[in-house]
């Protein structure tokens, strides 16, 4: 099957065919998370949406090195409140070394992305493992004329960039409007124009992560890193580039003059943005008291959660809405996602256990090519679900014996959901991704209460026992009750 995979390109404002520049293989650089605390909704949404296109890259046959980065050293930049360097000003207040706090949260935000079934990216590569490309980069900046050096930090010269390029392509913005819109901050006395940028930054005395550098000692400006390891891995020009919208200005801005200037020309051909989830219609902010984390999500233990919400839940609740569109999180629409979620696992459930007739009373639609167009226009997961969702009304109804469904379409029906649910969508069809799908196995444990339930009846104690004991050894936790016996997993 020919495929026309439309991509919504920022850079262009238009969908465009994705072509990769080299035949086979696909480029993509994610920007990943900063990691001095938990992963929160904020963190789930690019890497879900990304990890979909790496998936559908990889069905469509392509070998894709997907990069997605650790920032690891600080940044200054949205560092409003003290402007100290976040992940050492964790270290000092936890009384840790730096990179204890940085392997502390990676660990946690791993865990957290295994369970939402984000897959792995290629290579993960950490700001802090990358100290001499950057220095190597700035110096190329440097040597090109688009920065300077000041009191040991060196600055990009914006001013000079837009005179022979154009600053702001990315954003729709203009230089003008930009400098009308950009305070005075402390310490910018350094720069010769406020929209300046650090490439390189002078450590204060009280700053402790800090590495030597022609200009100073010190720590690279947070723009650098995506740049020099963008580059890195995936050569001076490479096909994608994603991540949150909140990234496309400054940070994203900032890489494309950074590549321009070092290079001489850009390095992404397709930008691509997933847009923001709010919850109850708020941003989301710890100074707005609705800051959930994504562990909070799972065990329900955030005062704004009703209940908690299995990974798969989030994961569908996010797939459900269009990666540029806005997401708004609420406890109904998130208890909405799980009935959805339930109902499509109940499907794919009884497509397991039908038995297929001797021919189909009924013409299938073409669900598959229906899901294909979807993906191929701009990632549309939502008509996906829907379509996935039409296929369960034929499941059900063949179910209660309305119609037949031969061999042949139970197959394409099952190939359907194994290619489209669980390899794209990534969901996961079993465990704790709902009750449905644990039927098989709590029938089984129901049967061994029946059994014990018939011997205890009959005084046959050493089966009866032999069950319990048994059952209390491979963790369960069996109570008989008034109304019978009620077990659980300790
Ligand atoms: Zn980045």
């Amino acid at each position: 099957m020919e495929h026309n995979l439309l991509l919504y390109n920022t850079l262009h404002r238009q969908k465009e065919l994705f072509k990769p520049l080299h035949e086979g293989h696909v480029g993509m650089y994610v920007c990943g998370p900063t990691v001095y605390g938990d992963a929160h909704l904020g963190h789930a949404r690019p890497a879900i949406t990304f990890d979909v296109l790496f998936r559908y890259l990889r069905h469509l046959g392509y070998r894709v090195r997907y990069v997605r980065n650790i920032t690891d050293v600080g940044h200054l930049e949205h560092d409003a409140d003290s402007g100290e360097d976040k992940i050492a000003k964790k270290a000092r207040l936890e009384q840790l070394e730096p990179m204890e706090v940085v392997q502390l949260y990676l660990n946690r935000y791993h865990r957290d992305m295994e369970a939402l079934n984000v897959l792995p990216p290629s290579i993960e590569p950490h700001a802090s493992g990358h100290l001499i490309e950057q220095i190597a980069y700035v110096q190329k900046i440097l040597d090109a004329g688009y920065a300077y050096e000041s009191n040991g930090s060196v600055y990009f010269d914006v001013e000079k960039f837009n005179r022979d390029h154009h600053y702001g392509k990315l954003s729709g913005r203009n230089i003008d409007e930009l400098r009308n819109e950009t305070r005075t901050l402390d310490g910018q006395e350094e720069k010769r124009n406020p929209l300046d940028f650090a490439l390189w930054k002078k450590a204060s005395p009280e700053h402790i992560m800090h590495w030597p550098s022609p200009w100073s000692e010190g720590f690279p400006g947070w723009h650098l890193e995506c740049s020099t390891m963008g580059e890195k891995y995936l050569g001076d020009t490479f096909d994608i580039h994603g991540g949150g919208l909140d990234l496309m200005f400054p940070h994203h801005e900032c890489e494309i003059a950074q590549s321009v200037a070092a290079q001489g020309h850009e390095a992404v051909r397709y930008w691509l943005h997933n847009n923001m989830i709010t919850i109850n219609g708020k941003k989301m902010g710890k100074s707005y008291g609705n800051f959930i984390t994504l562990e909070q999500f799972y065990d329900g233990s955030h005062p704004a959660l009703t209940q908690a919400y299995s990974p798969m839940v989030i994961r569908f609740f996010i797939l459900q809405a269009h990666y540029r569109s806005t997401v708004d999180f609420s406890n109904e629409a998130l208890q909405g996602a799980e009935k959805a979620l339930q109902k499509m696992l109940d499907g794919y459930r009884r497509l397991q256990s039908l038995m297929p007739a001797e021919a189909s009373s009924v013409e299938l639609p073409d669900f598959a090519t229906r899901c294909y167009e979807a993906l191929d226009d701009d990632l549309n997961t939502p008509m996906v679900i829907a379509t996935l969702f039409d296929a369960c009304r034929y499941i059900n109804q063949a179910a209660d014996g309305q119609i037949k469904l031969s061999a042949e379409d139970l197959s394409k029906l099952r190939h359907l959901f194994d290619v489209f649910l669980v390899d794209l969508l990534g969901v996961k069809v079993a465990s704790e991704a709902g009750g449905a799908s644990m039927a098989p196995f709590e029938g089984a444990v129901d049967l061994l209460m029946e059994i014990r339930g018939n011997a205890k009846a009959a005084k046959d104690w050493a089966t009866s026992d032999l069950i319990r004991n048994k059952m209390a050894e491979l963790g369960f936790d069996i109570k008989d009750t008034k109304q019978g016996v009620e077990w659980k997993l300790k």
